[in-house]
């Protein structure tokens, strides 16, 4: 039933191509098919190309081909190789990105680089107030000062070096995130958690409100990631200078960008830089 569709498509645009048959390319001219220019949107819809092939030219009672009619062509469906896509690479991951991790990375996507151009959101205490409004988590009455934009910048830093990290970034080394680490306890004991216990559960909650207790609020958010063992999976972008913040939800936890353009890019400058390196290797002396 396919096939009779697939060939009443391609004999719909015979007549057009019989117009046209001085145009028409020879299959032994070209040394193959010779893909038509008519109908290929609808006929890459349905995996198909339509090749342009000779009409057979009767043969007169001499047994000779008569050269009128082997101008004409017609066009007959030759099947394609349909796009595969590995049902596994289609199936979404099981693994949904929990409400602790939104709020970790509400909280870290706040710089300005990144692939969507936000503005800085901490540069004062009155975008931190505007901030804290937009995510509910404060009031018109809310006192915000400088230092608590401040404190928000160096938190904010502390943590995407963690996140970093967890990319396996190679600019994050090992002194530059224990300092991170260090500054994240120091901010742990100015900010502290108390523990909610109800007969539903247990939680961790800040001990301070307003600008402290958002503070505390994204201590709590990590901590809650950690013991769920899903910590490791918020990342922050490897693209330097992007560095957004995202979770990471593939199968192998091996997502270190937030998204393909930061791949490419970062896969061009690693191009460019072995280049570098191939052409000042040519031509630096000989010893
Ligand atoms: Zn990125």
């Amino acid at each position: 039933m396919r096939r009779t569709v697939l060939f009443r498509r391609c004999w719909a645009f015979l007549p057009d191509l019989q117009t046209r048959r001085t145009s028409c390319t020879r299959p032994e001219q070209t040394g193959g098919q010779v893909r038509s220019s008519m109908g290929t949107d609808a006929a890459a819809r349905d995996g198909i190309s339509t090749a342009i092939r000779p009409w057979p030219a009767p043969i007169d009672r001499n047994g000779h081909r008569n050269g009128f009619a082997s101008n004409m062509c017609t066009l007959l469906p030759v099947r394609t190789r349909r796009p595969t896509i590995s049902p596994r690479a289609t199936e979404p991951s099981p693994l949904t990105q929990p409400p602790a991790a939104d709020a970790v990375l509400r909280f870290v996507n706040t710089h300005p680089a990144g692939p969507h151009r936000l503005p800085e959101r901490f540069a004062s205490a009155k975008d931190l107030h505007a901030w804290l409004m937009e995510q509910a988590m404060g009031s018109e009455t809310t006192h915000v000062t400088e230092a608590d934009a401040a404190t928000a910048r160096e938190l904010r830093e502390a943590l995407i070096t963690v996140l970093l990290a967890h990319s396996a970034d190679q600019g994050t080394t090992s002194d530059v995130l224990a300092e991170a680490e260090s500054y994240l306890r120091h901010a742990a004991s100015r900010y502290p958690l108390i523990t909610v216990v109800t007969a539903s559960g247990a939680s961790l909650a800040p001990a301070q409100s307003d600008v402290p207790g958002l503070f505390a609020t994204v201590l709590a958010n990590a901590t809650e990631l950690a013991q769920a063992g899903v910590w490791d999976r918020v990342r922050a972008c490897r693209h330097q200078p992007c560095h957004f913040g995202f979770f990471d939800r593939t199968r192998n936890k091996n997502a270190v960008y937030c998204g393909p353009k930061c791949g490419s890019r970062e896969s061009m400058r690693a191009y460019r830089q072995r280049k570098k390196a191939l052409a000042s290797q040519r031509d630096a002396p000989p010893d």
